[in-house]
């Protein structure tokens, strides 16, 4: 006869969902974001308020502890931000301190004391801000030529959603050098907007003197590792790590893949972050963490700009294994 209850436990064990990482990016009440990146400081409060009242909450690295131990433990919530705009520290910190509620941010080092925006900011403020542009732009990507009209707000939209696309796979200096070129045909300065600038370094030390904020690597310049050479790949880890913790005067353990769904890092990308000494890789992958699981590869649930009820909704689903409509 079966052991029906040693069965039904080994069932539950792979099944049922454990703790779940969220994925933050800015709180800001911003205009225009069509990447959905941000959440409002309104919604961002009913949010950890709900959440502390819930669950139990952690940081990365507490969980991590946990996993080292091979134990997943269950309901808990992680909290992280990617890409280190400024409002993580001037919106984000006083509201996860007035609950007491650890977060952890992963930076772009190559951003950081930079008076620039992300490119994908940058394509925002050329194409969708409704500024008249020239009638046609070509650009050679990738050895590619294309051309694009852009005369009306539906190709301006159009040509932004190919550039997000098509820039993401380019090495960081065929990078700059289109966003110069693209920012020049429009006729725009290379100094990005004060609302959309990432953190200096100074605030960087700012926002881990609470200790309830961790700071994690979040590469050099935000391209796609998995298109990258390895060599290229090691140098954005390394140097990410190297510079967060000249000046933190810290080491810093986590590394968070840049796009980070799973075609964007390899297993050779997963080895280079364990061998620059991170204890852990997170993902943009959209599950839980349960067994089996893998530290550098840690799946997490993107959230959006929630109000308390879609929220509550949606971690629950979360919790349950459900999915959850995250393109609005
Ligand atoms: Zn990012």
């Amino acid at each position: 006869m079966l052991d029906y209850r040693f069965l039904f436990r080994k069932i539950r064990k792979i099944v049922i969902p454990k703790s779940i990482i969220l994925l933050y990016h800015r709180v800001a009440n911003i205009e225009s974001d069509p990447q959905l990146l941000a959440v409002s400081k309104t919604n961002f409060e009913v949010q950890m308020q709900y959440l502390k009242q819930n669950y139990k909450i952690l940081s990365l690295s507490e969980l991590v502890n946990f996993l080292r131990n091979n134990r997943v433990p269950r309901h808990r919530v992680v909290i992280t931000f990617d890409d280190g705009y400024a409002d993580n520290l001037y919106n984000a910190k006083p509201i996860l301190e007035k609950f007491e509620i650890p977060a952890d941010v992963f930076i772009v080092a190559g951003m950081i004391d930079k008076n620039r925006e992300y490119w994908w900011d940058d394509l925002e403020r050329i194409f969708l801000l409704g500024k008249k542009l020239p009638e046609t732009l070509e650009l050679e990507i990738n050895k590619k030529n294309y051309l694009w009209n852009s005369r009306n707000s539906g190709e301006y939209k159009k040509v932004y959603q190919e550039l997000q696309y098509l820039l993401r796979f380019l090495s960081a200096n065929d990078l700059e050098e289109k966003i110069k070129e693209i920012l020049k045909w429009a006729n725009l300065p290379l100094e990005g907007r004060e609302t959309y600038r990432c953190l200096t370094s100074e605030e960087i030390r700012k926002l881990v003197r609470s200790n309830l904020i961790d700071i994690g690597a979040h590469s050099m310049g935000h391209l796609v590792l998995s298109s990258q050479s390895l060599e290229q790949q090691k140098w954005e880890i390394e140097n990410s790590k190297q510079i967060l913790e000249n000046i933190l005067g810290r080491k810093i353990f986590s590394f968070s893949y840049p796009f980070g769904t799973s075609t964007d890092f390899t297993s050779e990308t997963e080895n280079l972050v364990q061998e620059a000494g991170f204890k852990s890789g997170v993902a943009d992958i959209q599950t839980n963490v349960r067994s089996p699981f893998n530290l550098y590869a840690l799946p997490r649930r993107i959230i959006r700009n929630w109000n308390l009820s879609k929220f509550k909704e949606n971690i629950e689903k979360y919790f349950n294994g459900k999915s959850v409509n995250i393109i609005s």
